[in-house]
């Protein structure tokens, strides 16, 4: 599959990636070449990604994830932004509770 990124997924990593730092400033200039490319199993909506390797430049080394958040609000959850050779692999969703999260909390409550 490669499907482009939903609203709520581009909404989320622009939300994750904004800033003056420039790992998260090359992943943000990623975002036009990403696709999503698999889907987590267990029901939640962590999104594998891919990006067009000739169309972005990778971010500078770093660690992965480059991204590790948490969302406040009624959806307390944590959220993850995974690279792979500096470029977006996966945006992953994560529970503490047993319940897998089915929809993206809106991006104002990451904090
Ligand atoms: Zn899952």
């Amino acid at each position: 599959m490669a499907e482009p990124l939903s609203p709520e997924e581009s909404a989320t990593l622009a939300a994750l990636l904004a800033g003056s730092d420039p790992v998260r400033g090359a992943l943000r200039g990623q975002l036009p070449h990403t696709r999503v490319v698999g889907r987590c199993g267990c029901g939640c909506v962590t999104v594998d990604l891919a990006v067009d390797r000739t169309a972005a430049a990778p971010a500078t080394a770093h660690v992965s994830p480059a991204v590790d958040a948490t969302y406040g609000g009624p959806d307390f959850a944590g959220v993850m932004v995974l690279t792979d050779e500096g470029y977006l692999s996966r945006l992953e969703i994560y529970s503490i509770s047993d319940e897998p999260i089915t929809r993206w909390p809106e991006p104002r409550f990451i904090g």
